[in-house]
């Protein structure tokens, strides 16, 4: 047998976090409800739920494993991205960041970090920008598979650069998740994820995480998540803890019906034009030639629910224009693929388009 650290992420996720195994008690623990916890003497951490929890702290044990490292729970994906960015950034630092990064990440660079005096510097999400916005720069942000423009990043490459610099790596794993893509490993600094999309993977979350490859690293951000009660409850938490059992295999099929549907985009006149797909987890993008045209589609898609978000066992796809957030053309759909079988999710998508 080999030893956990040479586990395949598979097989990780399902044993992430759990405790050795005791007579009597479930594999995973169920939740701990706590405000104040009952002293056990003196010396002892604080002892309120603000702080700590044994269900985050069973949660955050598994993260750490997937990411290899250590990691954090926050209530959200934008809990945990503000914690990096407005805990770890002082006045006349730099942050680099793509322009077409998660429009939150976007909205605390300019409304919140700018005005108390971070010089902020959103280029291109691509290799040449990025790199030469880095000297001088404090922290560089980044988040591949891009989305939705779905590009991919060198991400050893850029954390030697960034480094080279003096600066930290930041990245967004949220598309890719840690069951695909294990960025500390790569050199990154930290890794933000919103665990509300293929990482607990049922749509009925919202919860995030940071990662770093030691605690020491994570100090500063737990200390602001005490502070700013950034917490996510218990329930949420352990229901994320058992979804990470099943990020494998929901992944991998997420992954075969993206490439299924890739193959069949690509070979239609109508849409092949413009169908990215980076060979890497369930979403992919394609522009259909306007808004009526991609309207109809959504509205003919029978498995396919008309929703934001990505990553669900549920198919689902939007046209992004609608949230002005985007540079991309009326009719640009992003599309998630789900965990139905493959057949029938391609046989949907093609009648869809027919019609
Ligand atoms: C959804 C998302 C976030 C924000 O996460 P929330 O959990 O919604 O707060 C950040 N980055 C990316 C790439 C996302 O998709």
């Amino acid at each position: 047998m080999n030893g956990p650290a040479e586990r395949r992420p598979g097989t990780r996720a399902v044993h992430a976090g759990l405790p050795p195994a005791r007579d009597g008690e479930p594999f995973l623990p169920g939740p701990t409800f706590a405000a104040p916890f009952h002293l056990a003497g003196p010396g002892v951490p604080a002892g309120y739920g603000r702080y700590e929890n044994p269900t985050y702290a069973l949660y955050e044990q598994a993260l750490g494993e997937l990411e290899g490292g250590a990691a954090l729970a926050f209530a959200s994906g934008m809990a945990a991205t503000s914690a990096v960015l407005l805990a770890l950034l002082a006045p006349g630092d730099v942050l680099v960041a793509p322009d077409d990064a998660y429009p939150g990440v976007r909205r605390i660079a300019t409304e919140h970090l700018e005005p108390r005096g971070v010089e902020v510097r959103l280029v291109a999400s691509e290799m040449t920008a990025i790199r030469s916005a880095l000297p001088g720069a404090d922290l560089a942000w980044i988040e591949t598979p891009a989305n939705p423009g779905l590009t991919v990043l060198d991400i050893a490459a850029l954390a030697a650069d960034a480094h080279a610099s003096g600066a930290r790596l930041v990245v967004d794993n949220t598309l890719a998740t840690p069951y695909l893509q294990r960025p500390l490993g790569l050199g990154a600094d930290l890794v933000v994820v919103s665990g509300a999309k293929a990482l607990t993977g049922h749509s009925d979350l919202i919860l995030g995480h940071v990662a770093a490859r030691d605690a020491e690293t994570l100090a500063p951000l737990l200390d602001w998540r005490g502070l700013h009660g950034a917490i996510p409850g218990p329930f949420e938490t352990w229901l994320a803890h058992r979804s990470l059992a099943t990020l494998g295999v929901r992944v991998e099929r997420q992954q075969a019906n993206a490439q299924a549907l890739y193959e069949l985009l690509s070979g239609r006149g109508d849409v092949a034009a413009d169908v990215r797909w980076p060979s890497m987890g369930g979403v992919l993008c394609f522009t259909l030639a306007s808004e009526e045209r991609a309207e109809a589609f959504l509205a003919a898609c029978e498995l396919v629910a008309d929703a934001t978000s990505f990553g669900g066992v549920h198919s689902s796809a939007e046209r992004r224009v609608r949230w002005g957030t985007d540079a991309v053309a009326p009719g640009f759909v992003r599309f998630s693929c789900g965990v139905e079988d493959t057949a029938d999710l391609v046989a949907d998508v093609e009648r869809a388009l027919e019609l």
